[in-house]
């Protein structure tokens, strides 16, 4: 793997040698701008290579994602993981909840791939109502879940139903749940 280093010949032309310069670094998407001050780039005195240091690429990635999503109405990739983990859930578990890939849980959190709309609402959804993972994904096992299930049923929470809906199961998970948090 190519190491950018300050006097290194250039990985595209293999001629220049590269230099540090600082430099603001513009985006643009949807007609809105996100600056990015004080970034260090690699540039080649020869031909037009610019380049970032690995760890440089990978904060920047996240940014970008992040200003996409604003724009777009969607979660950050902070607030994504904070969702997560205020469920209980490890990666994998959250990728079954959704029907995702197992890794394309981490790459939402670092800003590799946005999320879609419908996921963005499942994820809202979990976060207001986290009882429904396990109605969902019955397998899933949450250390945290235990507790937000014994604060719904201590709460005499009891979710509408949508009418016309038949949830015979739905009522009897519930009963289940009930039976195990006042069990614990
Ligand atoms: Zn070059």
């Amino acid at each position: 793997m190519f190491t950018l280093r300050k006097g290194r010949i250039c990985p595209v032309c293999e001629k220049g040698k590269l230099q540090v310069e600082i430099m603001e670094l513009p985006f643009v998407y949807k007609n809105r701008t996100k600056k990015i001050p004080d970034q260090k780039v690699f540039v080649c005195d020869v031909c037009d290579y610019e380049g970032l240091t690995d760890v440089d690429n990978k904060k920047v990635e996240k940014l970008l994602a992040d200003f996409r999503r604003t724009i777009d109405g969607l979660l950050s990739c902070g607030e994504l993981e904070s969702i997560r983990k205020g469920l209980g859930l490890n990666k994998k578990s959250m990728a079954r909840l959704l029907s995702v890939n197992e890794k394309t849980v981490g790459r939402y959190e670092n800003g590799k791939i946005t999320q879609s709309a419908q996921v963005d609402k499942l994820y809202r959804v979990f976060q207001a109502a986290p009882f429904l993972t396990t109605i969902i994904e019955p397998s899933i096992s949450s250390s945290k879940f235990e507790t937000s299930v014994f604060t719904v049923a201590k709460d005499n929470y009891i979710p509408e139903l949508a009418e016309g809906y038949c949830l015979q199961g739905f009522q009897a998970d519930i009963e289940d749940q009930e039976i195990t948090a006042n069990a614990a």
